[in-house]
């Protein structure tokens, strides 16, 4: 196998200069996550929410310099095994990576069309058949799981070239739905401006994916907010639609409704992707204690082990109770509390012999959640936007916000450092997007251009 010389000390510096996060999760920093030492790397192309196109047009285009990272993240991380993760229906990019690996050693699996094939555990378990332990990390496995994204930012970095924009898909209710490059700080607005604007009267926007992005609903946040670098794809719904009403569901409305109408049948713990690799997880039992069930308050921390992929609320329940959405409260609880998971974190192996049969086909979610009518719609790329102004976030990674070393009045170049990781602390550089002036500095970074 051909591979990279770099030593890991230049890789992971490279990484960390350019600004690198994971860019198909939450966005932790790349040079720390790559610091490690496993025994496979996997690259993760399985764009698993519906209606995002925006890591297929980047393995379509670039799937050299994919492979170039990879080959560089596996020697510096000594993995004798590396293998790319695309779903089966991606033929056009399939050959092309088959040409891009031949010589390599790396290896392609095709995964089939489920929800959530791109969860970094499932991920694992489908390619390498390991069970990553509830709450614990790929390296408990001897793997690194990066995706395509960040694995392009990687090569650009080994290139010295910091990460400054971002692929995002722009679809739903919009006139020209898209797949467009922008610099991070842009508009979310501009960005669905560029893609023709809205199409329906009182829209709502997605930041993400369908099954888990974030909602935007009040239209004065829909102008204020910008793209980040963990931000793929803009989808726009009308106000009210399924997937927003169960999105704004209140915690009293939840307890009600777990308190009322949940059968205990099970479904939503049977069906959960996490379950089906073999945690000893029941999410089931969670709705219990938080439905106010005396005798089984234990129970409720299990929600700790929920990755909030919305199965068990948009597709399994019979009774539209909302076992995600009270995981995800009772995390956030737990987070303020400083309550740490202190039960057991089993794996049963013998769960999985049913994943086979449970998986969740991507056109039936589809079709359970409402947004069917989108499928068809296969966003084309239309090129690189140039914004008149950006606002750059210094929070946009897991980890402390980055420092800035730039004042307003200062003129900045393309690609330069304007904030930095404080010492000691987790984090993530940010650089200029759009060369310009620096207007104001607070939480974000305010560049015009010149
Ligand atoms: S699937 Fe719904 S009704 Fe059944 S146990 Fe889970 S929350 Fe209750
Ligand atoms: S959201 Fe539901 S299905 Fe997904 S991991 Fe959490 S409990 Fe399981």
């Amino acid at each position: 196998m051909s591979r990279q010389t770099k030593t890991n000390h230049d890789l992971i510096s490279r990484v960390r200069d350019a600004g690198v996060v994971g860019e198909g999760g939450a966005g932790f920093p790349a040079h720390v996550k790559y610091d490690t030492r496993v025994d496979t790397v996997i690259a993760n192309g399985c764009e698993c929410e519906p209606l995002l196109y925006s890591d297929q047009y980047i393995m379509d285009t670039f799937p050299e310099q994919i492979v170039r990272a990879m080959e560089a993240v596996m020697t510096s991380a000594g993995a004798s095994r590396g293998v790319i993760g695309i779903k089966g229906k991606y033929t056009g990019i399939g050959l092309k990576f088959e040409a891009a690996i031949a010589g390599t050693g790396i290896e392609l699996a095709r995964l089939d069309n489920f929800y959530p094939a791109g969860d970094e555990q499932i991920l694992i378990h489908e390619i390498t058949g390991k069970t990553v332990p509830p709450l614990g990390l790929p390296k408990d496995q001897g793997i690194v799981v990066a995706n395509v994204g960040s694995l392009y930012s990687v090569d650009n970095a080994m290139n010295q070239i910091p990460m400054t924009r971002k692929v995002v898909t722009v679809t739903g209710e919009v006139n020209r739905p898209s797949v467009i490059q922008v610099p991070l700080g842009t508009g979310i607005k501009e960005c669905i401006d560029q893609c023709g604007g809205f199409c329906v009267p009182d829209p709502v926007v997605v930041v993400g994916g369908p099954m888990m992005g974030r909602f935007l609903d009040d239209p004065a946040d829909i102008e204020k907010e910008v793209v980040t670098k963990t931000c793929g794809g803009l989808i726009v719904l009308p106000r009210g639609h399924y997937l927003h009403q169960a999105a704004t569901l209140l915690p009293e409305v939840m307890q009600k409704r777990a308190a009322t109408a949940c059968i205990q049948c099970r479904l939503c713990s049977e069906m959960c992707p996490r379950f089906l690799v073999g945690h000893v997880f029941e999410t089931h039992r969670v709705m219990r204690a938080f439905a106010g069930n005396t005798g089984f308050e234990i129970d409720a921390a299990q929600a700790m082990m929920c990755c909030e992929c919305g199965v068990c609320e948009l597709f399994a329940c019979p009774m539209g109770i909302s076992p995600r959405r009270v995981n995800a409260f009772l995390k956030n609880k737990f987070r303020q509390e400083k309550v740490e998971y202190e039960g057991p974190r089993k794996v049963a192996p013998g769960q999985s012999r049913f994943r086979e049969f449970r998986r969740v086909p991507t056109p039936r979610l589809a079709e359970k959640i409402g947004i069917s009518k989108y499928l068809d719609l296969h966003p084309e790329f239309i090129g690189e936007y140039q914004p008149a102004k950006v606002s750059i976030p210094l929070s946009q990674h897991i980890g402390a916000p980055s420092a800035p070393n730039v004042i307003p009045g200062d003129r900045v170049s393309r690609g330069q450092c304007i904030a930095d990781i404080p010492k000691g602390a987790l984090g993530a550089r940010i650089h200029a997007s759009i060369a310009g002036e620096v207007i104001a500095v607070d939480r974000s970074i305010t560049i015009k251009g010149i």
